[in-house]
């Protein structure tokens, strides 16, 4: 480890739980003991499956941090999540429900093939009958349920190292341009365990000093998912703890500190290569922005033009920008490599002059 690095105690933050989370920590013990029957209903979704489920469900048990707590089942299909067949939580033996828990395995199993026609034909029912009990039980329409469940199937293989079409393909988008349209619809987060900003997550955070001022950086148990340069730690660990409003945040471990200081050498060398797990959030416009940066080679700078062009949205430069903007992980995402067309550094969440020397080292290291 360089000397440069100077880990830091952690900042003097305290984190009370709020009531959200004692809530889910009530419910996640009610989950582990297997507990059959709670006096207050609640549903519980597996981001790593996908699958809804009631407590007392006898498949395996997830762990902690990939849970998702529900009020309804509802709104855990709204989350894009699918009945469990094993203990079928939107089942209380109503016919209507049984039919609506029928139709919601259905479509889980065939994304690609929403349209109410294939869904009647495999049902043997009228469509309009199987639209109006789906909604009613569920609060959604088949359609939206399809779109719901292609969406989380896009996210849940974001970050992987499969292509864009192999991700649509894979989520039962029948083309590209169906993809896009629905996923334009997104003006902020995404759906699920992305729009609650890190509920139920235990984040892990540092902070170091570097030669470009102070570090801080975050994990969740998926991988980095913030990394900030600045000159005011407690106000870094503020901006972090607002990004992820509803996690529970910890300090570093003897393993995290290995983290840091890779990050903090990447600083020091912006053309070495991270060997670390990324947790990148974000629309799937977002991370198709973010992926394309992370394209571009060390010592090279693209403008806010190229970029669009390479992503294929050659009328999408400004929005473009603003998915730099809101890039939260400086050099993994690195987003310094877009300058102006005409040569000018244009803006850097974390400083104008942190970017000129990031790009000064990148040209050196060259
Ligand atoms: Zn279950």
């Amino acid at each position: 480890m360089s000397s440069f690095i100077r880990l830091m105690t952690t900042p003097a933050v305290v984190i009370a739980m709020n009531n959200d989370q004692q809530l889910d920590l009530r419910r996640w013990e009610i989950l582990s003991s297997r507990a059959p029957c709670p006096d207050t209903p609640f549903f519980y979704g597996v981001i790593t499956t996908g699958i809804l489920c009631r407590p007392g469900c006898p498949s395996r048990r997830p762990r902690q941090e990939n849970v998702r707590f529900f009020d309804h089942y509802q709104d855990g299909l709204e989350a894009g999540y699918r009945p469990c067949k094993r203990c079928h939580p939107l089942d209380d033996n109503h016919p209507d429900n049984v039919l609506a828990s029928r139709i919601a395995e259905w479509i889980a199993a065939h994304p690609e093939d929403s349209d109410l026609k294939s869904l009647a034909a495999a049902m043997n029912y009228t469509s309009a009958h199987l639209h109006k009990v789906f909604s009613k039980v569920t609060g959604l329409s088949p359609f939206k349920y399809a779109k719901v469940l292609r969406q989380q199937r896009v996210y849940a293989s974001l970050g992987s190292s499969q292509t864009s079409t192999e991700v649509m393909e894979k989520a039962g988008y029948r083309s590209s341009s169906q993809f896009y349209d629905e996923f334009r619809q997104f003006s902020s987060l995404p759906p699920g365990s992305h729009r609650q900003a890190g509920k139920g997550e235990v984040i892990t955070f540092a902070a170091a000093d570097t030669s470009l001022g102070s570090l801080v950086i975050a994990a969740s148990a998926k991988g980095l998912c913030w990394i900030s340069l600045g000159e005011d730690v407690e106000k870094q660990v503020d901006d972090l703890q607002r990004h992820f409003a509803n996690a529970c945040f910890c300090p570093p471990d003897e393993g995290f500190n290995h983290w840091i200081s890779q990050v903090a050498g990447l600083v020091e060398d912006p053309a070495r290569s991270l060997d670390l797990p990324l947790d990148i959030r974000g629309t799937v416009f977002q991370c198709q922005v973010w992926e394309a940066l992370r394209q571009i080679p060390v010592g090279s700078t693209l403008d806010y033009q190229q970029l669009a062009d390479r992503i294929g949205k050659p009328g999408g430069a400004r929005a473009v920008a603003r998915a730099c903007a809101t890039n939260v992980l400086a050099l993994a995402v690195p987003c310094h490599r877009i300058i102006r067309r005409d040569g000018s550094l244009s803006g850097y969440r974390w400083g104008v002059e942190r970017k000129a020397a990031l790009l000064k080292r990148e040209k050196r290291s060259r």
